[in-house]
């Protein structure tokens, strides 16, 4: 039997996960994956840093990125796959998320300080290589004991709709489908699950998507099979994997939802049909 399974999902250091590329790729050889694509938030340095361990532990790396977009008004996730390296549609994209995210962190600072809750932008940023978000806005709440638990910090206060969460700018869904696609790269809707309105995906399923992420996190096989018929429906790619995150998110481990060879090898053949360009 093929025992290839490559996760197509997770957070490195570069953005709010917990392990470097680098460990990364070796945590990845030792729970016996044959493929992964690292899909920070808004960044894809992790691509270079992990490639050379890659190679010499002969696991296959795709490049990838996961963007938080808007549609209509919802935020939409969507993760991009098997883009030309470096190329400059989408650096540059990550670039201007990265200056929306830096205003958007010091208006949750700012929102937080009102609460009595005080954090420094310096302290915030200390923990993450490149990219910060909310999960390391939480952690320091923790580290400063205006909390309990990563968690906590979500649901009291920085969640979606809770007192101190701020929106931020945002870019549409179409723009980013379009900037992936300009890097000869797919677009997948990542974790379906999470729209939080029905009929949006009926109006997801117009746009020029390659894939939709149908395997996810420990989802069963009852979860998977609503994204399944979509991918089915309209000949997407059905993608997967952990949306792994390390020790900011425990219950999700490396490797709990893959893709198999053939997908894996779908995502890689369009890549390679451009390393000659
Ligand atoms: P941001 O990108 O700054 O909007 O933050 C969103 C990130 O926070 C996503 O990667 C989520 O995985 C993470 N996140 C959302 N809710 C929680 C939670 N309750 N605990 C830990 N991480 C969370
Ligand atoms: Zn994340
Ligand atoms: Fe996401
Ligand atoms: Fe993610």
């Amino acid at each position: 039997m093929n025992d290839f399974r490559a996760d197509l999902h997770c957070h490195s250091t570069c953005s709010d996960g917990s392990e470097t590329p680098e460990e990364l790729v070796a945590h990845a050889v030792k729970i016996g994956l044959k493929g992964l694509a690292i899909t920070d938030h808004d960044n894809t340095d992790a691509y270079s840093m992990a490639l050379p361990h890659a190679i010499k532990s002969g696991l296959k790396l795709l490049t990838g990125v996961e963007f938080s977009t808007n549609h209509l008004g919802h935020s939409v996730h969507i993760l991009g796959y098997a883009f030309i390296p470096g190329h400059p549609s989408i650096e540059g994209l990550c670039k201007l998320h990265r200056t929306r995210r830096k205003n958007r962190n010091c208006e949750i600072l700012r929102m937080l300080a009102n609460k009595g809750m005080v954090l420094t932008e310096e302290e915030v940023q200390s923990k993450s290589n490149k990219t910060t978000g909310r999960p390391h806005i939480a952690q320091a709440m923790v580290e400063r004991g205006y909390v309990s638990s990563i968690n906590e910090a979500f649901n009291k206060w920085i969640g979606d709709g809770k007192p101190c969460f701020v929106r931020g700018e945002t870019v549409s869904t179409e723009v980013t489908i379009e900037i992936i696609h300009k890097a000869r790269g797919l677009a997948v809707i990542a974790h379906p699950h999470l729209i939080d309105n029905p009929s949006l995906i009926d109006q997801l399923t117009r746009l020029s998507f390659d894939g939709i992420e149908c395997y996810y996190a420990r989802f069963s096989h009852m979860q998977e099979k609503k994204w399944l018929d979509i991918a089915s429906m309209k000949g997407w790619i059905a993608t997967g994997g952990s949306d792994f995150h390390g020790s900011v998110k425990p219950e999700t481990p490396l490797g709990a939802s893959w893709v198999d060879e053939k997908t894996f090898q779908l995502l890689e053949d369009h890549g390679s049909s451009h390393k000659t360009l």
